[in-house]
């Protein structure tokens, strides 16, 4: 496998925008992606991640700024000038081909010499453990198999750069979840940059190094998957990863709370996740249950605190009947506080001086 290592190239964004007419897709987006990472772009529908992965490939043409690929300007080279593979939602396998035929067919289009087309057409084959399909049409293939051939294809290719857009998203939720160690373990082994376009989060999480967080056109956050869910920029950030989503509450929500008497002085929202929360026998935060969920490792209980809708998440054992008392506590440090006019997160260090002083 070692002969298939290739040097992924990085890539860089500046101030790409991308409109049809009045319709704006992309604001001004700026973006490193280095080379040899796994970077996801995540957000929902509609946010920009196809626009900008079609911007990356030379499928489209910025309406202003520029793509870099290893800091040489590509912003309007054809995709074939750009070293790069791309895999689709739809697979789009030709289905009069055999799977052999169909990974190969870039090979021989390029006019690849024979005995070249069938050492990598082997070598790819092992590596996606499709070696005994070969023979096969894409429809006697299972839809992983089938997505796995789409793979082999662009994997024969042996660019430096591969782009996926969703990818798996027509898989079952099993077959998805193996498919994605796989493909962090491909990219892994083989080294090349790769862009992947998600709406799932859990995706995003589990294989990317660095995740975009994509919203309306413009970039969010970009960070790791542990920072994104440790540290969100916003209050969007905060809950669009995690499940269920983070709390968020303004703190005039409780008057009860002396906790946040601070942070009732200024105009801010606060975040708790609800693995953050924890059942205290005198804590700071008193009301009642309204909603239980039970889902065996954990539960989820909805409480009316003041006037606001915690959601906490307890052990399976835990056991609160409907409309009982309860009293919640949570580390000054897993609080994230926001400020309501930018809606950016004021610094955690700025947000514990605050908790602090508040409980003294
Ligand atoms: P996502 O992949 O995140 O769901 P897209 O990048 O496909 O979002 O689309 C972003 C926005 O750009 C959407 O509002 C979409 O309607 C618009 N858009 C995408 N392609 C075109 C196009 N060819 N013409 C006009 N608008 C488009
Ligand atoms: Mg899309």
């Amino acid at each position: 496998m070692s002969d298939f290592a290739l040097n992924g190239r990085s890539i860089r964004l500046q101030s790409l925008r991308k409109s049809w007419g009045d319709a704006v897709a992309l604001h001004d987006v700026s973006l490193s992606i280095p080379a040899g990472s796994f970077t996801a772009l995540l957000g929902p529908s509609g946010c920009g991640k196809s626009t900008l992965l079609r911007l990356i490939s030379g499928l489209e043409t910025p309406t202003q700024g520029d793509v870099f690929v290893d800091e040489v300007a590509v912003t309007s080279d054809p995709p074939s000038a750009r070293d790069l593979a791309m895999v689709f939602q739809s697979y789009a396998l030709f289905p009069h081909l055999s799977v052999a035929e169909n990974i190969i067919f870039g090979l021989r289009t390029r006019r690849t010499p024979k005995a070249e087309r069938t050492r990598k057409l082997d070598r790819v084959a092992a590596l996606l453990e499709l070696s005994h399909l070969l023979g096969r049409k894409p429809s006697e293939l299972s839809g992983g198999q089938q997505q796995r051939v789409a793979l082999g294809r662009a994997i024969i290719a042996e660019r430096r750069i591969c782009l996926m857009d969703e990818p798996l998203s027509n898989l079952d939720a099993k077959l998805r979840q193996d498919m994605r160690a796989e493909l962090r373990d491909l990219q892994q082994k083989l080294g090349f940059t790769m862009v992947y376009v998600t709406h799932d989060q859990a995706e995003a999480m589990t294989m990317a190094d660095q995740v975009v967080l994509m919203k309306n056109g413009h970039i969010e956050q970009v960070d790791t998957p542990r920072a994104l869910y440790a540290r969100p920029a916003t209050p969007f950030a905060g809950q669009f990863i995690g499940t269920p989503p983070m709390n968020l509450f303004d703190p005039n929500d409780m008057p009860d709370a002396q906790v946040f008497a601070t942070h009732r002085a200024r105009s801010c929202q606060l975040g708790l996740r609800p693995e953050d929360i924890y059942i205290a026998q005198d804590g700071p935060l008193n009301g009642h249950v309204e909603v239980v969920e039970f889902f065996g490792a954990d539960v989820l209980m909805t409480c009316r605190i003041g006037t606001a809708l915690v959601r906490v998440r307890g052990a399976g054992h835990t056991d609160f009947p409907l409309n009982s008392p309860i009293s919640l506590g949570f580390d000054a440090e897993n609080l994230s506080v926001f400020d309501t006019q930018s809606g950016a997160r004021i610094s955690n260090d700025h947000a514990q001086g605050l908790v602090l002083a508040s409980s003294t």
